[in-house]
Parts: structure tokens; C-alpha cells; sequence
């Protein structure tokens, strides 16, 4: 399927991606912006900025320097056993479950934690509240993943602060992960709108909101990938070698056993899945060939919906009818403020040390 539809000659994003257009060799703009953004990097000076920055933290925490979301995946495997075998940081491992959890990620987590020798915290949020927020957030919006999108980063956050941890590095990256900004939003604000008569504020509290600009400027958050460049070949060696990781570099980073549905919804209001993006991603890097991306796209989003979509609707309460009108729903409907004064303290609590 899809034959017909013109991609780009080096990833493979379709025609139908917001604001694309092709180059006289074909190559798109996001493959065009991906090459202005990431070449030119001064690793070591970027090397010696996260040596700086961990310098300041380690051996200050009580018990441990730093908190490290810890997923299973490549990124934060790798973040993980950076920060223990090559900085020599005490870490805490901090897995989030919500309740998608592929259960052979869960056992990776807590084995090997257990290798390298570091304390794991698992989170899993009251499950019956978390529903409610996913069908909500599916009924008004035409999607779920931005109940994870606001409540993880939280959840991380809250992990460190009652921890008294004061830095938190992960492995999260823009150029792997990072959906188009034209389909994909989501903050406080807008979260709270969509809620808004459905779950009451103070059940969503803790979980869904950060505390006082006060507590926040105390923990510094930082991405490993952004200080150190993400050989992902060397990664995939290493994790083998050490932690019998047991993935190949086309193997998806993707744990969630949500993914499937979220990516047939997605396509639904966009024309095409969430594995589109991900797998143009994965060339683009060159962790895998355009032919095993453009292969693996075509056998995960076959047009039709899963085959347990029925099954996974009703585990949150709700049916085939949020399909209804599905191409007018978005985030965006909810996006009320303009969030540059969000966006200046984020940016400065950067620049801090
Ligand atoms: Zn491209």
C-alpha cells in the first residue's frame, strides 16, 4: 500500500506530513533542518560542559546525586550506565508504569538495575484516575498519549524532590523521539482545559502538576544526548555486551504496548502513523535503511485498526463512537495562553548551574 504516495529520497516522510516539501533531489525539510541543527556540534566542548555540571552535583545528594528515568530502552539504558560506570554518580533508577508497560521492558529494568548496582524506584499511578484522564483526553482530543506527555515529566519530578535529588539526567532525545510540533502539543495549561469538569483539580495535583516555580528552579534537569553524541552502533554494543540488552538497532525503542493504538489514531487525524515519523527518525540518524524503515511502516500501520482495538477502547471505558468526528479533534482546541513566559523560565533555569 501506499505506492502512490511520494516520499522523501533519504527518510521516508510522505507527502502528507505538515509543511513538507521536497528539495530538486527530493530530500525533505525536515531531513534539510535535521543537517542545518546537528552538524557543526563541538562535542568536546559539550563533553566538558556535562563534566562541569556533574561535577557540581556529585556526592552532594544525601544518598544519591542524581535521578535517572529509566525505561528500558536504549536512551536511558545507556544514560544510565554512563552516569554509574564512566562518571562514577550515585544514581537512583526511576522506572514510570503506566500500566502499558511491556513486561519484558519491566524485567530488563529490574535486572539490571540490579548489575549495575543501582537503587530502583518504580512508580505506578493510581490506575482507575489514569484511565479517566486517558479517555478524557481521548474523547476531547482525539488522542491519550498527552496524559503521559504531562504526567511523567511530573512524576519524575516529584521522584527527585521528595528524594532530595537536585539533578536529573536523562536520555531522552530530540532527534530520535520529538513528533512534529505541527500535530503534537501539550502543556499545564492545556491539560487543565481538557480536564476541566471531568477530573477534579486536586485529584490531578500531584501527579499532573509541578509544584511552585520555587521547588522547580531547585532540580536541574538535563538530556545526556545533548552533552555527549549518541553513537547509537557503539550503544547497542555496549548494552549487549554488559547488560545482554538482546535488541537490534531496528527494534523500536517504543515499550508501550499503547503505541500501536496511539499511532492508528494518529493517522486517523493525520494521514499517517506515529511510526512514520519515528522510523524517518531512525534513518535519518542512520540506525536503520530507508528499505527496513519504509518495511516495517507498511507491516505496523496497515490502515486498519489493531486487532485488540476494540478490547483496548473498552479498558478505558470507552468505545469505536470516540471515532466519530475524529478529524476535527486536537490538543490545539484546548491551547489557550500564549506560554513565552513558561518557555523564558524554563530556559533559564538552563543556563543555570
Ligand atoms: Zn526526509
Amino acid at each position: 500500500m501506499n505506492q502512490e504516495i511520494r516520499r522523501c529520497t533519504r527518510c521516508i516522510l510522505p507527502g502528507n506530513y505538515p509543511n513538507i516539501d521536497f528539495d530538486e533531489n527530493g530530500v525533505c525539510r525536515v531531513c534539510r533542518e535535521h543537517d542545518a541543527r546537528y552538524s557543526g556540534i563541538d562535542w568536546e566542548a559539550r563533553r566538558l560542559k556535562l563534566e562541569r555540571i556533574l561535577d557540581r552535583y556529585r556526592g552532594k545528594g544525601i544518598k544519591y546525586d542524581v535521578l535517572v528515568p529509566f525505561s528500558g530502552g536504549k536512551d536511558s539504558t545507556y544514560t544510565l550506565w554512563t552516569l554509574k560506570n564512566t562518571y562514577g554518580m550515585r544514581c537512583l533508577a526511576f522506572n514510570f508504569d503506566n500500566g502499558f508497560q511491556d513486561p519484558g521492558a519491566l524485567a530488563f529494568v529490574k535486572r539490571s538495575a540490579a548489575r549495575l548496582g543501582v537503587d530502583l524506584i518504580t512508580y505506578s499511578p493510581d490506575a482507575e484516575l489514569l484511565k479517566k484522564v486517558y479517555r478524557r483526553a481521548l474523547e476531547a482530543t482525539g488522542e491519550f498519549c498527552s496524559a503521559c506527555v504531562v504526567l511523567m515529566p511530573t512524576a519524575i519530578f516529584r521522584a527527585a524532590d521528595t528524594q532530595g535529588i537536585r539533578l536529573i539526567a536523562a536520555g531522552f532525545s530530540d532527534m530520535l523521539e520529538a513528533p512534529p510540533r505541527e500535530t503534537s502539543y501539550m502543556d499545564r495549561v492545556c491539560f487543565r482545559n481538557i480536564m476541566k469538569g471531568y477530573v477534579p483539580l486536586r485529584d490531578l495535583k500531584w501527579d499532573y502538576f509541578f509544584p511552585s516555580w520555587k521547588r522547580m528552579f531547585r532540580v536541574k534537569q538535563i538530556n545526556l544526548p545533548d552533552y555527549i553524541q549518541w553513537d547509537l552502533p557503539m550503544i547497542y554494543e555496549t548494552l549487549n555486551r554488559e547488560l545482554d540488552f538482546g535488541k537490534s538497532m531496528g527494534d523500536l525503542r517504543y515499550d508501550c504496548l499503547a503505541t500501536p493504538h496511539s499511532s492508528y489514531l494518529f493517522r486517523l487525524r493525520t494521514g499517517f502513523g506515529k511510526y512514520t515519523y519515528l522510523y524517518a527518525n531512525m534513518v535519518r540518524s542512520g540506525v536503520i535503511s530507508r528499505e527496513e524503515a519504509l518495511e516495517t511502516v507498511n507491516r505496523r500501520e496497515p490502515g486498519s485498526p489493531p486487532g485488540d482495538f476494540g478490547s483496548f477502547l473498552a479498558s478505558l471505558g470507552s468505545d469505536e463512537s470516540v471515532l466519530e468526528g475524529i478529524g476535527d479533534k486536537t490538543v490545539f482546541n484546548f491551547r489557550k495562553r500564549n506560554s513565552t513566559i513558561r518557555k523564558l523560565a524554563i530556559k533559564l533555569r538552563e543556563m543555570l548551574p
